[in-house]
């Protein structure tokens, strides 16, 4: 699908350059054109779309066991091919080599080998059992059909991760799928597409559909079930597009991660955990640490050892292989411009930066930043940064870091740091957020058993799991009457009688007992 061009025209909001004929994708550590890939338009995505409804029974007959063999073999060709996926999610992310070999790789990996053998777990029927009167002997069932086609919309910070990882489930439990990457990151996907036909899919069950925000939204006008993952922004548009339609869909939008430092903790591990989850991959990972509450008898420790860490990191093009930079380019140029915002509005409301604030090496980047003294008038602690930045925030107790911590539109997850276990789950309890963690940060994301999605703008719905699978599949509930009469006591005609005693059987069941 991608083709190489040298010329960009225009440039869309996230920086992308689209062409007449396509989307010129670049390096953002380079600046460098790498790749032209098509701009797909309505007239296409709807092409591609019956495609994937044509081949799409095909590949539910095969069976959850049919389906898992494909997928053990793309497991074992995404780590044949571990160099080619790297360096192509390197050429068009401008992450280092370990922000893409060590997490992106492991993600595809591991979620390959998952969804191949738990789907069938999943989604096989299952046994219900009722205290209904009316359903006394009855057979009682649900079961999960693919819906058949889905449409998945990746955001560009994790192509393999969050575009094409979704995209495993949906194709397990059954269903073609078609998937919108961004319009910055589509050689992943494209590279992906190819693996999976190397390894046995049919032709059109999977399919990528290249191209900006419109292919995107001609998308959700085509599939029976829309998985987006992105800004909320984008997230709001999404939703309300697919009300229309009334087809599900499920939304993994920003956040605003706050981590919790109580005075108990281990500061060690808290200044790591915070120096390395707001930093990885260049702060560009929806839950990375966006905010830190420390309580004041620690506060200045804390900072220390944070600043400290920060100023040895190293950021710069990441060209030079596995061990060369710490933290990698900003791989959305826009990007530059809210980090820039954020720690300008920061320090003209009066906080300092005590590491970095300013742009950094590279055509798109930033230097590590650590921000104190700022509080939630500055938009560094309230609106998604996306940025390799840490702002600190010094709190009486736990309750005034709760308390901040709530304060933020966004519920996508945070963490709690305190050698006291229990205290740390009672904190974490009270964190408005998807997903909390005590004493460690965003780790929870690999564990594919554990659900994750966003509270309040942060999302809806959730992967990983039970319903990481369910949600691509309409579920049907069966019920099957095999001992019965040829009328029922509440079937016509009404006799006084019966209804009386009906309502008496009521009584005694659920109405005798105390009412206090
Ligand atoms: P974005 O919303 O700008 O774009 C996401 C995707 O939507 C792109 O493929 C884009 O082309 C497409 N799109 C744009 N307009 C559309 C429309 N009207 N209809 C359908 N599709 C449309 O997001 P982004 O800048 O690519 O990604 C960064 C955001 O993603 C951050 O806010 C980050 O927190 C979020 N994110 C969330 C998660 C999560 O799991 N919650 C994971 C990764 C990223």
């Amino acid at each position: 699908m991608a083709g190489t061009k040298e010329q960009a025209h225009e440039t869309s909001s996230n920086g992308a350059a689209t062409e007449e004929h396509g989307v010129a994708v670049h390096n953002p550590a380079t600046g460098e054109v790498i790749a032209t890939v098509p701009d797909l338009g309505a007239d296409d995505i709807a092409r591609l779309a019956a495609q994937g409804r044509a081949a799409q029974p095909g590949w539910e007959a095969m069976g959850f066991d049919g389906r898992a063999r494909v997928m053990r073999r793309a497991q074992k060709w995404l780590l044949d091919n571990s160099e080619r996926v790297i360096d192509t999610i390197m050429s068009e992310t401008g992450k280092t080599w370990e922000d893409a070999g060590v997490l992106e790789l492991s993600y595809g990996a591991s979620a390959f080998g998952f969804w191949a053998k738990h789907a069938e777990k999943y989604l096989r029927d299952h046994k219900v059992r009722s205290g209904s009167l009316f359903v006394f002997g009855k057979k009682l069932k649900v079961r999960y059909r693919p819906l058949g086609l889905i449409g998945v919309i990746g955001p560009w910070n994790y192509p393999l991760v969050n575009s094409f990882g979704d995209c495993i489930p949906a194709l397990a439990a059954g269903n073609a799928v078609i998937l919108k990457p961004s319009e910055l990151t589509p050689l992943t996907s494209i590279l992906l597409a190819e693996g999976l036909a190397e390894c046995g899919i049919p032709e059109h069950v999977f399919q990528v559909a290249t191209g900006t925000g419109d292919a995107g939204r001609a998308l959700v006008d085509e599939v029976d079930m829309i998985m987006f993952t992105g800004s909320t922004e984008t997230g709001r548009k999404v939703a309300e597009q697919a009300a229309k339609r009334l087809i599900p869909a499920s939304l993994e939008l920003g956040g605003k991660d706050p981590m919790i430092v109580l005075a108990d903790a281990d500061l060690e591990r808290a200044a790591n955990s915070a120096v390395f989850w707001s930093m990885q991959n260049a702060g560009q990972t929806c839950i990375s640490v966006e905010r830190v509450y420390v309580e004041a008898p620690v506060y200045d420790e804390f900072v220390d050892k944070v600043v400290g860490k920060v100023k040895a990191l190293r950021q710069g093009d990441p060209s030079g292989g596995p061990g060369s930079v710490d933290v990698g380019t900003l791989t959305s140029p826009p990007q530059q411009d809210i980090i820039e915002r954020h720690v300008k509005d920061a320090t003209d409301k009066g906080a300092r930066v005590l590491v970095g604030g300013h742009a950094g090496n590279g055509a798109s980047a930033w230097e590590p930043t650590v921000l104190v003294d700022v509080d939630h008038d500055m938009a560094c602690m309230t609106e998604e940064t996306f940025g390799p930045t840490l702002p600190i925030m010094k709190v009486a107790d736990a309750d005034e870091a709760l308390r901040l911590a709530n304060d933020s539109p966004y519920g996508l997850s945070g963490s709690v740091f305190t050698r006291d276990i229990n205290k740390g789950e009672d904190v974490a309890r009270r964190v408005e957020a998807g997903a909390v963690c005590v004493n460690d940060v965003v780790i929870n994301y690999s564990a594919l058993e554990l659900p994750f999605g966003g509270w309040k703008a942060s999302g809806l719905g959730s992967r990983h799991g039970a319903n990481g699978i369910r949600k691509y599949c309409a579920q049907q509930s069966i019920l099957i009457s095999r001992f019965h009469g040829k009328r029922d006591p509440q079937m016509f005609p009404y006799k006084a009688k019966m209804s009386r005693n009906l309502v008496r059987l009521y009584r005694f069941l659920w109405g005798r007992g105390n009412r206090g």
